[in-house]
C-alpha cells in the first residue's frame, strides 16, 4: 500500500513536469505548407496547431526600422547596413515580402501566442542601443508588452534589455557561457542555451531552479533530446518540430 502511494506521487510529479514543458516555434512554424521561416504565416500556423510560443529574430536598418529576418542579410543585402527601402519589398521563399516588427505585431495581435523576440548582435553597438528602445516602443505600441520575452546573444543587449524592460519582462542570455549564478546577478530571467550546454551542465537546470530562472533549450528538433529536455525539466523547448514535441509532452491539438 505505502509503494503503491509512493509510486502514484512519483507519476504526479512526472506528470507536473511534462505538463509545465512549454513549446516554442523556432523562427515560427516554417515548415508548415507555404510557410517560410519568420514570415508571416509562420506565425500564424505556430498559433493554429496551439504552441505556447514562437520565435523570431530582428535586425534593425541603419535609418533605424526594424525588420524580421534570421540572417544578417537577405537577397544579399545586408540589414543593419542597409537603407530601410533597400530591406523593404525583398521576397521570403514562400513569396511574402520581409516583414517590419511593426507588421508582424499586427498579426500577433489577432494570435493568443507568446512572442519570443530575438535582438541580433548589431556591428553598431549605439545602433544595438537604438534597437532595443525601438523593440520596446513597439512592443507597448500593440499592448504586446506582457506576451514578449527577449533573447539575445548580445551580451551589451541583454544588459541594456535588463535595465530597460517593463518590471516582470523576462530576458534570456543565449550565448552558453554564462552559469546560472552568474546570470541571477545580471538580472537575467535564465539561460536560453543549446540543448547541448544543458546535457554538458545537467547542473545547470537544477542549479537555475534553485535560483528561481528559467532554462530554455535551442534547437531541439529529434525526438530523444526532447525527451532528455522534458525529463530534465528543461521549462521552454524551442524547436523546427513542433508536432514532435507536442506529441511527446501531450500536447498536441
Ligand atoms: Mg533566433
Amino acid at each position: 500500500m505505502k509503494k503503491q502511494f509512493f509510486l502514484l506521487i512519483l507519476l504526479c510529479l512526472a506528470l507536473c513536469s511534462v505538463a509545465q514543458t512549454r513549446v516554442v516555434a523556432h523562427r515560427g512554424y516554417w515548415k508548415a505548407a507555404g510557410s517560410a521561416q519568420n514570415s508571416r504565416r509562420s506565425l500564424v500556423k505556430a498559433d493554429s496547431i496551439g504552441c505556447w510560443g514562437t520565435e523570431f529574430d530582428v535586425w534593425m536598418s541603419r535609418d533605424g526600422v526594424l525588420f524580421v529576418n534570421h540572417d544578417a542579410t537577405i537577397n544579399g543585402i545586408e540589414i543593419q547596413h542597409a537603407k530601410a527601402t533597400e530591406v523593404r519589398g525583398q521576397r521570403l521563399s514562400n513569396g511574402e515580402c520581409i516583414p517590419t516588427l511593426d507588421e508582424l505585431l499586427q498579426v500577433a495581435q489577432g494570435t493568443t501566442l507568446q512572442l519570443v523576440c530575438e535582438l541580433k548582435p548589431h556591428d553598431n553597438k549605439q545602433q544595438e542601443a537604438q534597437a532595443v528602445k525601438k523593440l520596446l516602443k513597439l512592443f507597448k505600441k500593440y499592448g504586446l508588452e506582457n506576451r514578449v520575452t527577449y533573447i539575445t546573444f548580445s551580451y551589451p543587449g541583454m544588459r541594456l534589455l535588463i535595465q530597460q524592460v517593463p518590471r516582470g519582462t523576462e530576458v534570456y542570455y543565449l550565448n552558453g557561457e554564462l552559469p546560472p549564478a552568474t546570470l541571477k546577478s545580471l538580472g537575467a530571467a535564465g539561460a536560453d542555451y543549446h540543448h547541448s550546454i544543458f546535457q554538458r551542465h545537467p547542473e545547470w537546470v537544477t542549479e537555475s531552479r534553485q535560483l528561481g530562472l528559467k532554462t530554455n533549450a535551442w534547437t531541439v528538433n529529434d525526438a530523444p533530446t526532447m525527451r532528455w529536455c522534458v525529463d530534465h525539466g528543461i521549462d521552454f523547448i524551442t524547436t523546427n518540430e513542433p508536432e514532435t514535441l507536442q506529441q511527446i509532452i501531450g500536447q498536441a491539438p
